[in-house]
C-alpha cells in the first residue's frame, strides 16, 4: 500500500496542509531549535484491511491510495473517524472533503482578491465595512476629534461609567453602557490597524492611527 507523490501533493495541496475536520494547520514552522514538524496523517476514507474502518469489499483495490479515497486529518481527528467509523461513514468523509477543499480554494481566492486591490482602494473599503458596522462609535469618534482643541488627541478608553476615571482630559473616553459590545468593536477596529492597544494598567487604552483619522474626518 503506498501512496504515490503526484496523489500526496494533491491532497495536501487542495487541502491547503489543513485538518478536513478541525482546520489545525498540520505543518509547525520550524523553529531556531527544531526543524518544522508534520502533524497530519493521510488517510484512507475506506481501508484496505476486512476490519479495517469502513471496508468495503466491492471497492477496488487499485483504488485505494488514489486521491478520491484519501483525505487529510490531524492525528487526533484520524483516530476519530477511524474509532467511529459508524458515524463517520465514507459518504460522510467524502462531503467533509469536498467542503473543506472548497473552503481552502474561497479562502486562497479572497486572500488573493484582497492582495491585488490597490492598497488605498482596500484601506478605505475596509473603513467603509467598518463604518457600517458601527455607526454610532465611529460618528462619534469623528464628533470628538472635530471639538476645538480635540484634533491632537489619538488616544481613548474604553471603561464602564461604574468606574471612576481620573484625568481624562487628554483622552477620549467610550462607554460599554453606550456601545453594545465596544470591546469586540474595538477589537475589529484593532485588527484592520485603525487602532492600536496601548493598554496600561489594567485599563483599556487604544491610539488611533493617522490613517484612521484621515477616514474618519473625510468620512
Ligand atoms: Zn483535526
Amino acid at each position: 500500500m503506498t501512496i504515490n507523490n503526484r496523489t500526496r501533493k494533491l491532497l495536501w495541496g487542495y487541502s491547503g496542509n489543513r485538518c478536513a475536520y478541525c482546520k489545525r494547520e498540520l505543518i509547525m514552522d520550524a523553529t531556531t531549535q527544531d526543524d518544522e514538524s508534520v502533524v497530519g496523517d493521510e488517510c484512507h476514507i475506506v481501508s484496505d484491511k476486512s476490519n479495517g474502518p469502513r471496508y468495503n469489499p466491492e471497492f477496488l483495490i487499485d483504488e485505494i491510495d488514489s486521491y478520491p479515497n484519501l483525505i487529510l486529518l490531524c492525528r487526533i481527528d484520524h483516530k476519530m473517524v477511524d474509532d467511529q467509523s459508524e458515524k463517520f461513514t465514507a459518504d460522510f468523509l467524502r462531503g467533509l472533503k469536498a467542503k473543506h477543499t472548497r473552503w481552502v480554494a474561497e479562502t486562497l481566492e479572497l486572500a488573493t482578491f484582497l492582495k491585488n486591490l490597490p492598497v488605498t482602494k482596500s484601506i478605505e473599503a475596509a473603513f467603509l465595512k467598518v463604518k457600517s458596522s458601527m455607526p454610532e462609535l465611529i460618528a462619534e469618534m469623528k464628533k470628538d476629534l472635530t471639538k476645538e482643541g480635540k484634533d491632537l488627541i489619538r488616544e481613548f478608553f474604553i471603561v464602564s461609567k461604574r468606574w471612576a476615571l481620573n484625568a481624562v482630559d487628554h483622552y477620549f473616553v467610550y462607554y460599554f453602557e453606550e456601545h453594545e459590545n465596544l470591546q469586540g468593536k474595538v477589537h475589529v477596529l484593532e485588527n484592520y490597524g485603525f487602532v492600536i492597544d496601548v493598554t496600561s494598567k489594567n485599563v483599556n487604552k487604544y491610539r488611533m492611527t493617522e490613517e484612521f483619522i484621515d477616514l474618519l474626518l473625510t468620512s
